[in-house]
């Protein structure tokens, strides 16, 4: 069954894991907020990256730069130039979309190839959105003189591949009118002021991708790691879009985190290609261990067009959204292109010497982008689950204990009976020297156990009368199967640290 964007939102919402931002000023669109369990999730999503790229591998280091560089930076990497979006305005509403996520097809009746209007979607491959413009279609049908009604196939173009006079026929989404612009670049960094003179002099961007600040540190990497080719230079932080029509909850936000890896190799024609599979494989990998569903995963090449002029390569991963199939991630194969521009507007040899074949050369990159948020996102999606338990539905999130906000809930059975809180107590202390643990005294257990299920909580631990009584024991709940096995209280960590830690 198909997982609905809505429920998702106000789950997060209502257990703390996702805000919209500056709610109490009714918010501010492209912003998010991360609550205590949304908090918890976004660092163990980021622990299990950097564990996984960076400190379990031999050939990656790590590095942590400023947001804002010098401007120059930009200039020479081209995004002063070049990182723009295409933008429409509705002259009526003001609104602005992005001309080439804003589509239109042609209602043409197929007797006679008259165009009888046209119809407007954000997304094309959204089936809820179709259907509403085929609704739209059919109203439109009924309003024309002709006898033969039939109208041909929808093919949706986006508005970057529609021509000037078809333009001024298509109407804006939400007013109806023909009111649309022609497509025109909108550059997507935020500008801000360095220091107390507010002159051009002064004006500096906040950084819309973490990779360029590994450009720039590459000579500073290089010396003080002893790194050898091949090798790579990971980084995590906070990148800044403007983006023109924020959506899809954290899909696409103005404000998002990316995990990036820039991994140099040697220069040649017949290099890349190896290390580029090698990247796109461990990359798939990673994801399916954090818990992503392989079978909403998929593959994108891009080709001809869709490839930057500088890369030789660039393979997303995608993946299934409530709101259609995305892009999650990127796999890019570069060249040279990054280094080489920072060499020549800084005029500092941004180059590598072999020790061994004693070649000096511009080293070549692969380069995996992934977004933190985007990711979340699609983590909670293949989480999102619902079931049903003793005849009640039961909604829960399938969390990989590696990444679930609460790895573990401890549940004295009665809160007014000492003997058992103060034993579960004592445990709850011990468990959170580890872990994020939850304590959960009130309320019949069923209910307790739904509340965990709801934010993915992996194990419930029951303190009940036979553990003070009879067999110091406790009752572990897995999430999933609701089974229920009874541990000695010393076996409980090594149990749980094997599924935890793994
Ligand atoms: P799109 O075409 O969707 O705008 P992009 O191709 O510009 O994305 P990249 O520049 O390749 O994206 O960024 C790398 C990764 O960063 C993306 O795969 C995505 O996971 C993440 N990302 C990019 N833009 C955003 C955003 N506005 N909000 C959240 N994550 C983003």
């Amino acid at each position: 069954e198909k997982v609905k964007m809505d429920d998702i939102v106000s789950l997060c919402k209502r257990r703390g894991i996702i805000f919209p931002s500056s709610e109490i000023y009714n918010g501010f669109a492209g912003f998010y907020d991360y609550g205590p369990l949304g908090a918890e999730l976004k660092k163990n999503v980021k622990d299990a990256w950097w564990k996984n790229f960076v400190t379990s591998r031999e050939d990656v280091v790590g590095l942590d730069s400023s947001i804002i560089h010098n401007p120059t930076t930009w200039k020479s990497s081209g995004h002063l130039d070049g990182f723009s979006d295409p933008m429409v305005d509705c002259k009526e509403t003001k609104l602005r979309y992005r001309a080439d996520q804003l589509f239109a097809s042609p209602i043409v009746l197929e007797e006679n190839d008259e165009t009888i209007g046209w119809v407007c979607v954000q997304e094309a491959n959204d089936e809820d959105m179709v259907k509403d413009a085929k609704k739209m279609a059919k109203k439109m049908m009924k309003s024309t003189e002709h006898k033969e009604k039939k109208i041909q196939a929808f093919s949706f173009r986006d508005l970057t591949e529609v021509s000037e006079e078809e333009m001024a026929q298509i109407p804006s989404p939400g007013s109806g009118e023909p009111t649309l612009t022609m497509p025109r670049d909108f550059n997507l960094m935020f500008q801000t002021n360095v220091g107390a003179m507010s002159d051009a002099s002064s004006v500096a961007y906040l950084r819309p991708e973490t990779a360029q600040g590994i450009f720039i540190n590459f000579k500073n990497a290089l010396g003080t790691s002893r790194a050898k080719i091949p090798f790579g230079i990971a980084q995590i932080g906070k990148a800044f879009r403007n983006e023109i029509t924020p959506r899809n909850f954290i899909f696409r936000s103005r404000e998002f985190e990316q995990m990036e890896v820039e991994y140099f190799i040697p220069p040649g024609d017949d290099v890349w290609q190896p290390f580029h599979e090698k990247w796109m494989q461990e990359s798939k990998e990673f994801l399916i261990d954090v818990g992503l569903r392989e079978d909403l995963m998929g593959w994108d090449v891009h080709e001809g067009d869709g490839l930057a002029h500088y890369a030789r390569a660039c393979t997303d991963i995608t993946f299934r959204f409530p709101f259609g199939t995305q892009e999650l991630m990127g796999i890019a194969a570069r060249g040279n292109f990054d280094l080489t521009q920072h060499s020549e507007g800084s005029g500092k040899a941004l180059d590598y010497f072999d020790d061994q074949t004693k070649e000096k050369y511009i080293p070549h990159v692969i380069e995996p982008s992934l977004g933190v948020d985007r990711l979340i996102l699609a983590l909670i999606c293949s989480a999102y689950a619902e079931d049903e338990v003793n005849g009640e539905k039961r909604n829960f999130l399938k969390f990989s204990p590696k990444i679930a906000p609460v790895k573990v809930a401890v549940l004295p059975l009665l809160k007014n009976k000492e003997e058992l809180v103060s034993v579960a107590r004592e445990l709850y202390d011990e468990l959170k020297k580890r872990w994020n643990v939850s304590w959960d005294a009130t309320g019949a257990v069923g209910r307790r156990y739904r509340r965990q299920d709801e934010v993915g909580t992996p194990f419930c631990i029951t303190i009940d009368f036979d553990t003070i009584e009879k067999d110091a024991g406790v009752t572990i709940r897995d999430r999933d199967t609701t089974e229920q096995i009874r541990l000695p209280m010393d076996e409980v960590i090594p149990y749980l640290s094997k599924q935890i830690d793994g």
